[in-house]
């Protein structure tokens, strides 16, 4: 092997000249692969977490370049499940055995602030870890949820090149989007951060960014996979990135944070059929199986070619567990809470 791996899987984190040379080249994928693999086993062990995913709304007063609900599509038909059937759904996934619920949707402001704390509340009911992925709010919001019983908060960078995010993101703020971060850290929330891979435009040096910065931010978890260009967007011609480039981001997130929580993405299935126990196997060890139902499945599409989109909640569990035990890994039967 390698020496830098050697010298990685000794405890010694790679720096940016050697994070550019690893994403530029395939020559070293199949040992930072196995060095991924290893410092996963060694810092999280065998088991994999699962997350239930509730996608409770499509509406989003963004405009986000690449994202299918982004508010200029007009291609797509909205909907908004009710706070009562959201709560259902997070019943479903405690009777599904998932320990954790992530609630996620658009920047929708049909919901108000005590809608959405009576919604986290009768969530945290049913004794589920509550992660919340609905975008950029206030620290006074942020505060509010926490103070309902939220406990982890998803909130990717997309990327840390300030000019890349400020073409892909119109009207929105760079610097805004680091200070949730900060606020969710300060909060107390576990936070998580990710990049989208192989945007327009996007260089190797700025991925390596991206990664140093999971790392400076201490990360508790991170969420990435690669921008699939959706045709209802001012993205639709661009290439997209890659299955491979993404699992080798999704490795050296691995190598930089050992005991963060790292999610195998649904994105990344969706250009590599067996995507997610690939990921899996190069560092991942989190899933986030599906439990919105019906026709919401479809409907949020954030790009094409979604996974599972005909599947029901329990399909979807006992897809992903004949998954995970066909690779000899374990479920975990506690919340999944990152290891300090
Ligand atoms: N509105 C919230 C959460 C929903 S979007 C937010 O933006 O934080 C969840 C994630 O979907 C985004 O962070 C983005 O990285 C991803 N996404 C959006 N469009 C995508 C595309 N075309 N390809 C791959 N991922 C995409
Ligand atoms: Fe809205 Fe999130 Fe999509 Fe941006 S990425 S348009 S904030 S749903």
């Amino acid at each position: 092997m390698n020496e830098m791996f050697e010298n990685i899987k000794r405890g010694n984190f790679p720096g940016k000249d050697e994070l550019i040379s690893i994403l530029s080249t395939d020559a070293f994928d199949i040992d930072l692969f196995n060095t991924a693999d290893v410092v996963r086993e060694h810092n999280v062990g065998k088991d994999v977490h699962l997350r239930g995913l509730i996608e409770f709304s499509n509406y989003c007063r963004k405009d986000c370049l690449y994202c299918g609900l982004r508010k200029s599509n007009k291609n797509i038909k909205r909907y908004r499940l009710t706070p009562k059937q959201i709560i259902k759904l997070a019943g479903k996934a405690k009777s599904c055995g998932y320990m954790t619920v992530v609630l996620q949707s658009g920047e929708d402001r049909g919901y108000s602030l005590i809608e959405l704390c009576s919604i986290i509340e009768g969530v945290k009911k049913f004794d589920l870890a509550l992660t919340l992925s609905i975008g950029e709010k206030t620290r006074a919001e942020y505060k509010e949820y926490k103070a309902a019983g939220a406990d982890r908060y998803l909130l990717r960078i997309e990327t840390t090149d300030a000019d890349l995010y400020k073409t892909l993101h119109p009207k929105m703020s760079f610097s805004n989007r680091m200070k949730c971060l900060d606020d969710l850290k300060e909060l107390g929330y576990e936070v998580g951060t990710g990049c989208l891979v192989g945007l327009p435009e996007q260089t190797v040096e700025s991925l390596a960014e991206d990664l140093l910065f999971f790392k400076s931010l201490d990360a508790d978890m991170v969420g990435l996979g690669p921008f699939i260009p959706n045709p209802d967007t001012p993205l639709f011609a661009n290439k997209g990135g890659t299955f491979v480039q993404s699992l080798k981001m999704l490795a050296l997130s691995r190598v930089l944070l050992p005991k963060a929580n790292i999610p195998a993405t649904s994105a990344m299935e969706s250009l590599d059929k067996n995507g997610r126990i690939k990921a899996l196997q190069c560092g991942a060890n989190v899933i986030m199986p599906n439990v919105t139902e019906g026709k919401y499945r479809k409907l949020y599409a954030l790009y094409p070619g979604k996974i599972c989109v005909n599947d029901s909640p329990l399909g979807c569990r006992s897809c992903v567990e004949n998954k995970i035990s066909k690779i000899g890994r374990s479920i975990s039967k506690d919340y999944g809470f990152r290891e300090k």
